[in-house]
């Protein structure tokens, strides 16, 4: 099955194997294996903290905090990617429906599906709805808790 030779090369190849090894069950199943987390399940569905998601597979940075709205549909959902090329939408003619899968862009493990058009309101009236067993998310303090950085632009500011 060469399903992967139409996209861009991956950054990150590993076989089959090797996932199966770094993967548990669940994630291996979504991530290699195009599944789907039941809804309502995933840890990340619920999650308001600020920070940045992660492909669990690779690492990469996909989606930012405040791109992620409440859909309520029993995924996590963004209305758009961190940045368009850390994602490959394609075409998924799987189980009889016509939708865009979602595929991360360094090491083309699956995350989920995009939407268009369903009204949600946000800035794109995008949804990606994605597995939380594909990201791992990273919480970030907020900027003004975090160490060095503006501290010193201020400085060199003050010194004129
Ligand atoms: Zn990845």
């Amino acid at each position: 099955m060469k399903r992967t030779e139409e996209l861009p090369s991956a950054a990150v190849v590993k076989s089959e194997d090797e996932w199966r090894a770094e993967l548990s069950p669940e994630e291996y199943e979504v991530l290699r294996k195009a599944g789907t987390e039941r809804p309502f399940t995933g840890e990340y569905t619920e999650n308001h903290r600020i920070g940045i998601y992660r492909c669990r597979a690779c690492g990469a940075e996909l989606f930012r905090s405040e791109h992620k709205f409440d859909s309520h549909c029993g995924w996590p959902s963004f209305f758009t990617p961190l940045a368009g090329e850390r994602v490959i939408e394609r075409t998924d003619g799987a189980w009889g429906m016509v939708r865009t899968e979602v595929l991360c862009a360094t090491c083309h493990s699956h995350l989920g599906h995009v939407f268009a058009g369903e009204g949600y309101g946000t800035p794109t009236d995008l949804r990606y709805c994605i597995n939380s067993v594909s990201l791992s998310f990273e919480e970030q303090p907020a900027a003004a808790d975090a160490p060095g950085g503006d501290v010193g632009s201020a400085t060199a500011d003050a010194r004129g």
